[in-house]
């Protein structure tokens, strides 16, 4: 399917969504970071926003995970209900993470910080989640 300029495209085209889910598999969150500018960005796609260029690699993020949002549903497909779903913001990182938070919602403040997690969901498929640091 061609898609008009400038659109984007949220199929996984180069793969790069892919080969963040079979990171995950091996409890490891990694995400894509351009080689020519620096920029690290999620969520992990084979174009760097910031200068357009392919040449990117998937890193670690190292830098600080805070909450920048959340709020719970009441009725999740893929884990118990009620769930608490977040936005985390990772220092070093343009983009923010849509992600579980493995917290009463009650317990949680915008700005707080976090510690990465993973929760399995079953035949052989493993997400990233994250939690208060405590
Ligand atoms: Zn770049």
């Amino acid at each position: 399917m061609t898609q008009p300029m400038g659109w984007p495209d949220w199929r996984d085209v180069d793969g790069a969504m892919l080969e963040f889910l079979e990171r995950l598999k091996g409890r490891e969150f990694a995400t894509t970071c351009c080689d020519d500018c620096g920029t690290c960005f999620f969520p992990p796609q084979g174009l760097c926003p910031e200068c357009f260029s392919e040449n990117v690699s998937f890193k670690h993020p190292e830098g600080k995970a805070t909450l920048y949002a959340f709020t719970h549903i009441d009725r999740s497909f893929r884990f118990a209900a009620p769930d608490v779903i977040g936005i985390v913001e990772i220092e070093g990182v343009s983009g923010r993470v849509l992600s579980r938070i493995d917290a009463p919602l009650e317990d949680l403040e915008i700005g707080m910080d976090l510690t990465l997690d993973f929760i399995d969901v079953g035949e052989g498929c493993l997400l990233h989640q994250f939690r208060p640091v405590t």
